[in-house]
């Protein structure tokens, strides 16, 4: 297997599937034709459940016509027209097919809107797979590296400090939502570092470019942090906008309209109808039923049903993060040891968890399916707990 870790199951527990047969609602199958309840959700696209009727439909349609043309169809201005008027701080969009396309053009649009060269990001962060952003530094050169400057994630004397280093020549600053990094707690923002991000930005003239590939629709439909009052210029997303189809999408305030006109950016499949029609009815639904309200009691009970057997079963844990998209804390476990045998237990009873990545509820993930995986992670909790007990 290449490239991501999370692709490869040599690096997961030894029970954890590599290759998928199929999906449906909040399931999965192996290509053993093994049942699980999927919290991985494709790693955050599948934000309507696997298969979902609406969106397939949408994108049926839409391929009986075409999907491939030599230029866009009339389901681009659609889309791009629903998110204008979905998210409040979003003028005009544009399609491409990957998270790293979106935040990629987003960090050049802020170069010939600024004439500057500096990106300021959070120090681990991932924001795509490109030269600069790329976190392994296989095939890299230090010079790909050069512009970017790091902070520390909800730290505004590190973001000052980084941004006065650089006096002059800060293009952008790249945040993500919360703090999501791998294999440590997740962090809500802190409110004031949000504030501090987006008056820092303001006050130098440089650009706020909000990533929200991981969190897009999940957390809230107008853009993660509209509830906090902050309003970034540029938003990417992907994961989630289609439903699993292979769209991105790069969202901006008008005064990044003339730049982001600028840029040279294209792709053989950009233009693609089919993501565009499945996009539209994923973004619609979403909206419609609430999408991030509605997955949150059935998180919630799942984090707190976890939480409570681990207790229970003398290994505590801690969802971290929001209840839509957790990321398993167990106390006293340095090298994730417990982790990959609780997950392994897990997996082999038919759920799907991860042992160090944030995992995905869908709106397939109700309270009746949080309680049937509960019976089975207590079960996979008294296993865990034994096996240890035994190596110890
Ligand atoms: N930004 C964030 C926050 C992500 O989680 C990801 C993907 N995991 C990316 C950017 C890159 O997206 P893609 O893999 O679609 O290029």
């Amino acid at each position: 297997m290449y490239g991501h870790m999370l692709a490869n199951a040599r690096t997961m527990p030894p029970s954890f599937p590599q290759f998928w047969a199929r999906g449906e609602g909040a399931c999965a199958w192996d290509v053993d034709d093994n049942r699980y309840v999927d919290f991985l959700c494709a790693f955050g696209p599948m934000l309507l459940g696997h298969r979902n009727p609406l969106v397939d439909e949408a994108a049926a349609r839409q391929a009986a016509l075409g999907d491939t043309l030599s230029g866009p169809s009339p389901r681009m201005v659609e889309l791009a027209e629903l998110l204008t008027s979905t998210i409040p701080h979003a003028d005009w969009a544009m399609f491409a097919k990957n998270g790293t396309d979106a935040t990629s053009t987003a960090v050049r649009i802020a170069r010939v809107a600024t004439g500057r060269t500096k990106l300021l990001k959070a120090a681990v962060a991932y924001h795509g797979a490109n030269d600069w952003f790329t976190p392994r530094s296989a095939g890299v050169t230090p010079q790909d590296r050069a512009n970017i400057v790091e902070f520390a994630y909800n730290d505004v004397a590190s973001l000052e400090a980084a941004a006065a280093a650089h006096d002059g020549d800060v293009a952008a600053i790249i945040v993500a939502p919360f703090r999501h990094d791998s294999f440590v707690a997740q962090e809500p923002v802190d409110p004031a570092f949000a504030r501090a991000v987006r008056a820092l930005a303001t006050r130098i003239g440089a650009v706020l470019i909000l990533d929200e590939v991981r969190s897009g629709f999940r957390l809230d439909v107008r853009g993660a942090w509209e509830g906090l009052g902050v309003r970034p210029d540029m938003t990417a997303f992907s994961k989630a906008l289609a439903n699993g189809y292979a769209i991105s999408a790069l969202v901006g305030a008008d005064a990044l309209r003339e730049s982001a006109s600028e840029v040279y950016v294209t792709g053989s499949f950009w233009y693609s109808a089919v993501p565009m029609a499945a996009a539209i009815a994923t973004v619609r639904h979403a909206v419609e039923v609430d999408a991030p309200a509605l997955i949150r009691e059935p998180g919630e009970r799942f984090k707190a049903g976890l939480e409570a057997q681990g207790e229970r079963h003398g290994l505590p844990v801690s969802l971290t993060g929001p209840v839509q998209m957790p990321l398993l804390v167990f106390a006293d476990d340095p090298e994730r040891t417990t982790a990959f045998a609780f997950t392994d237990a897990a997996v082999r009873r038919g759920v799907l968890l991860h042992p160090w990545h944030n995992m995905f509820l869908s709106t397939a993930h109700t309270v009746e399916v949080v309680d049937e995986v509960l019976a089975l992670t207590d079960e996979a909790f008294a296993e865990t707990a034994t096996a240890l007990r035994a190596a110890s």
